[in-house]
């Protein structure tokens, strides 16, 4: 906070950035100076998304932490799909009172500040840029491989976002038009060959139809545990992880011809596997990159926010579009 020394008043400046961001579960919200990432202030609520009421729950969140007079903008990082250059949200699978909702304009109306939104994939990749693992680079492919995959990209330091804002949608780039379905309904898209579902499902599958396996069936079973087989020698335990590794390779030589980026950074929980899923990821790469060149230099990097990622790329946004 800047403080303004006017004889013995001290007068508080408007400098204070509001983050939000919006979960499945949980509805997260901070206050932070000026070139800080540290919160002066933090607050996390249950989202309770499929119950009526989200949206004044969002609004007591933020009037948890609010300092009247003190607060220039807020960012909100949300799931999508969404609007960001009208700030409405189109619809979200989590929480379904939210069709066309209009979330900034209401904010804004509400509480006489700027309100900026973008998607929670987009805003980690922001984040992960400006204050992680892609510090100082140009040109950064952002991907989090969850119970979806989501994705972010930044080209010529700008966030990319398109005419619609639906920019990145990283984990709906198609595979095979014949491939499994994908969370989105669709099929064939990345995301129904490597998030962590579809490695599941992937292994369950093979399991019914007679492949070996060290774990009994499990109608729970997750990629953790499916990991921690596959490191004791599981073999349909390893081909689960190898496969999804060799298409997440195919999907990224595809994002290399387009976006050239000079660091690739993996979140999400399915990330932290590790060479179980990266080293048939990287033989993929180098297989179908369109040409190795684009793989010189190249820095394949986890990233380095974890779950705050969404929230700091919410204040990023919110001071990006106030320098603007
Ligand atoms: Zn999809």
């Amino acid at each position: 906070m800047r403080i303004l020394v006017k004889g013995s008043v001290i007068i508080a400046a408007m400098t204070l950035t509001l983050a939000v961001d919006i979960g499945g579960t949980h509805i997260r919200v901070a206050a932070y100076e000026p070139n800080s990432i540290a919160p002066i202030a933090h607050q996390r609520t249950k989202s309770l998304a499929n119950t009526p009421g989200v949206y004044n729950r969002l609004v007591k969140a933020i009037e948890s932490i609010w300092k009247e007079g003190q607060v220039s903008a807020i960012g909100i990082a949300s799931p999508g799909p969404l609007d960001p250059h009208t700030g409405v949200i189109l619809d979200t699978p989590n929480i379904p009172e939210w069709t066309n909702f209009p979330l900034t304009s209401k904010l804004s109306d509400h509480f006489g500040v700027p309100v900026h939104l973008d998607n929670d994939a987009n805003m980690a990749g922001l984040a992960e840029w400006q204050y992680g693992a892609g510090k100082g680079h140009h040109d950064l492919v952002y991907l989090t491989i969850s119970t979806g995959i989501g994705g972010g990209v930044i080209s010529n330091d700008r966030l990319l976002q398109g005419f619609h804002g639906l920019g990145a949608e990283l984990g709906h780039i198609l595979i095979d038009p014949d491939g499994p379905q994908c969370g989105c309904g669709k099929n064939g898209h990345i995301e129904a060959f490597s998030s962590g579902p579809s490695i599941i499902r992937y292994f369950n599958e093979q399991q019914r139809d007679g492949q070996k396996s060290s774990l009994q069936p499990d109608p729970s079973l997750g990629t953790a545990q499916l990991a921690e087989a596959a490191l004791t020698g599981d073999s349909l335990a390893i081909s689960a992880f190898s496969r999804a590794g060799h298409y997440l390779g195919i999907a990224v030589a595809n994002f290399l011809a387009i976006f050239d980026p000079s660091i690739l950074v993996f979140g999400g929980g399915v990330s932290q596997v590790g060479d179980l899923l990266f080293k048939p990821f990287e033989k993929s790469l180098r297989m179908h990159v369109f040409h190795p060149h684009y793989l010189d230099d190249l820095i394949i990097t986890k990233a380095g926010l974890g779950d705050d990622a969404g929230l700091l790329g919410a204040l990023a946004l919110a001071r990006m579009k106030s320098n603007e």
